[in-house]
């Protein structure tokens, strides 16, 4: 399949996820996450590395709300870890979208000793985990939490938040592939050694320090 083709079919299909999550009922996902029951105990596991991978991807909107509370110095592009780079022919490494920092320990930089020293400004992962909608559907992540009591009207606050972010998230990765147009790119393991980085959003693209 052509590279053209195989764009368009990845945008009509994004588009479509658009569309249908209007029709995602919020009833359902209240019921099923009062049914599934959630309690926080505050183990700060979904913030370390203990149940692996712990990369908070971000949103624009949480980025709106890092740079809000003054904190947009703690985001980074969510390559700087991985072994494979997407180059171009002139030695730019790009990347899509954006992520928190992590501590050398592999804790979210903004675990702190008493938990979250962010929480009003917590990204929408954070604030919905471990409930999150993949292609139409609720999932739950793994969670020491799950089955705790949680009051009917906590259900309703979370679904709402659950249901926002997969909105936003579907709407920031559509925006991400219309603004993407590059020539051709591969994958190397081994970036040169004086590479620039372009990251991709929604938005557009941008140096890491743009942002
Ligand atoms: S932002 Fe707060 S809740 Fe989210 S991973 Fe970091 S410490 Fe945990």
């Amino acid at each position: 399949m052509k590279e053209k083709e195989y764009r368009s079919l990845i945008l009509k299909d994004l588009e479509k996820q658009v569309l249908d999550s209007s029709s995602i009922s919020i009833h359902d996902l209240v019921v099923e996450i009062a049914c599934t029951g959630f309690r926080c105990s505050g183990c700060g596991r979904c913030c370390t590395f203990s149940t692996g991978d712990n990369s908070v991807l971000l949103t624009y909107f949480d980025i709106g709300n890092l740079k809000k509370s003054g904190n947009i110095d703690t985001i980074e592009p969510t390559v700087a870890e991985e072994n494979m780079f997407l180059a171009d022919t002139e030695g730019n490494v790009h990347t899509f979208g954006w992520r928190l920092k992590r501590k050398t320990n592999g804790e979210c930089v903004f675990l702190g000793d008493a938990g979250c020293t962010i929480y009003p400004f917590r990204p929408l992962l954070c604030r919905t985990y471990p409930f999150y909608i993949a292609e139409g559907k609720m999932e739950i992540s793994e969670c020491g939490g799950k089955g705790g009591f949680l009051p009917f009207y906590h259900a309703r606050r979370l679904a709402n938040e659950v249901l926002q972010r997969y909105i936003i998230e579907l709407r920031d990765t559509l925006m991400t592939y219309r603004h993407f147009n590059e020539g051709l790119l591969f994958l190397v393991s081994r970036p040169a050694a004086d590479y620039k980085m372009i990251v991709h959003d929604s938005r557009g693209k941008w140096k890491p320090d743009e942002i």
